[in-house]
């Protein structure tokens, strides 16, 4: 009997065939041992996570397998990077992602991740809690020089222009709504406000005058895009009906959709979504995890920034990387149904998200295995899934648990 699930996702691993690897794909031309072993055992299939002819965003990918369709349930990067830094969301909040940057005095921006500063801790809380005609701002430090931002207030509109130029060099417009409600010209003129006694603020600060000192560039800026409004959702747990869930992950973004689908997030130490991340600590930390939770959802990020990097000898040699920690699954029990799979492509060759499919395995006790012999993309086209969306994830996980609901008598 399955009872627990744990759900790996690496980001951007599929990939197109690429010449240096003669003609395959980084996946295909990986030696990956740990990883062909659980395949053979392994029930194996293809995934448009999005449906054919969409390409994917990460956010939007991992709400679509996580089943929260995104048609009902997406409104935005901006609420997901919110919950990521800790900020608990209410029903009509609108939300930001933000980067603390440098302007000059007619703001112009001159970089937007102000030197990239690695710590905004002092900068957010210079400007957490300012309220401004009834509106409060919640600011929370992100990683590095980014932050969470969210408007509190009654009769906001996510419908409203970045604050923010998108280059080095622009200027930064005032914030304009984007219909003609009275709930977008209101959030608008008050983010107006906002920027302007931001600036103000930001420009004195000791900090800054610090930074000013040592040569370097000032945070005087919370540049603010994606704008979204914050809907209530139902706790991942409950909706799929689990005890509990948990994610580990390294990168803002996924630590965010654990957070925004209410998962217990569990830091591991050096897990910083970098090459050099601690894989081992993730994968023991998730395999620990699975004596307290039944769902346990772990994200390992570096194969899609080495493919959005154009770097196809370094996501084979990645993947390799993350197959020697495969064997720690041994350690698993035989009640946990392990999931496999990827977000989306990056292709190395475009350094971009493609709609091309991604490889999805279910291994536990029981399944009805493919002999498949070989962790990649074509090998996965023979699999008995066949080709899946995402969507179909969930679904699949309770039927091989015993927990879908019967349709019919
Ligand atoms: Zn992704």
């Amino acid at each position: 009997m399955i009872k627990k699930v744990l759900l790996i996702v690496m980001d951007g691993l599929g990939d197109r065939p690429v010449e240096v690897l003669g003609g395959k794909t980084p996946l295909e031309a990986a030696n990956t041992p740990n990883f062909d072993a659980l395949v053979k055992k392994s029930q194996c299939g293809l995934m448009y996570t999005l449906g054919r002819g969409k390409r994917p965003g990460s956010d939007t990918a991992h709400l679509s397998i996580l089943g929260y369709p995104i048609q009902e349930y997406y409104n935005g990067r901006g609420p997901i990077e919110a919950a990521g830094v800790g900020i608990k969301l209410k029903a009509g909040d609108v939300a930001f992602r933000g980067n603390f940057g440098t302007v000059d005095s007619s703001w112009n921006c001159i970089d937007r991740r102000a030197g990239r500063i690695t710590n905004v801790a002092p900068f957010a809380k210079a400007l957490d809690g300012t309220i401004i005609d009834g509106v409060e701002f919640i600011v929370k430090p992100g990683s590095a020089y980014r932050a969470g931002v969210v408007m509190r207030g009654v009769g906001l509109s996510a419908n409203v222009s970045d604050a923010d130029s998108h280059n080095a060099g622009d200027n930064i417009h005032a914030v304009v709504p984007k219909d003609n409600t009275k709930e977008a010209k209101h959030t608008a003129n008050v983010l107006n406000k906002f920027m302007k006694y931001s600036y103000e603020v930001l420009d004195k600060l000791p900090e800054n005058k610090k930074l000013e000192e040592q040569g370097k560039l000032k945070a005087n800026f919370l540049l603010l895009r994606g704008a979204g409004k914050f809907v209530t959702l139902p706790k991942f747990s409950q909706k799929w009906g689990f005890k509990n869930a948990a994610c580990i992950a390294g990168g803002g973004l996924y630590k965010g959709i654990g957070a925004f689908l209410g998962m217990d997030l569990i830091n591991v130490n050096g897990a910083n979504a970098q090459v050099n991340t601690n894989l081992e600590g993730k994968f023991n930390a998730a395999i620990n995890a699975l004596n307290e939770y039944d769902f346990v959802f772990l994200h390992i990020k570096p194969t899609d920034s080495l493919a959005e990097d154009g770097k196809p000898i370094e996501k084979r040699e990645f993947i390799e990387k993350i197959d020697k920690y495969i064997s720690l699954l041994n350690k698993v029990d035989n009640e946990t149904l392990i999931v496999i799979t990827a977000d989306h492509s990056t292709a190395c060759e475009l350094k971009a998200h493609t709609a091309d499919s991604v490889p999805v395995m279910f291994y536990c006790n029981g399944i009805r295995n493919d002999n498949i012999t070989k962790f990649g993309e074509r090998d996965f086209a023979k699999g008995s899934l066949g080709i899946l969306e995402g969507k179909d994830i969930m679904p699949n996980i309770l039927n091989i648990m015993g927990k879908l609901p019967i349709i019919g008598a």
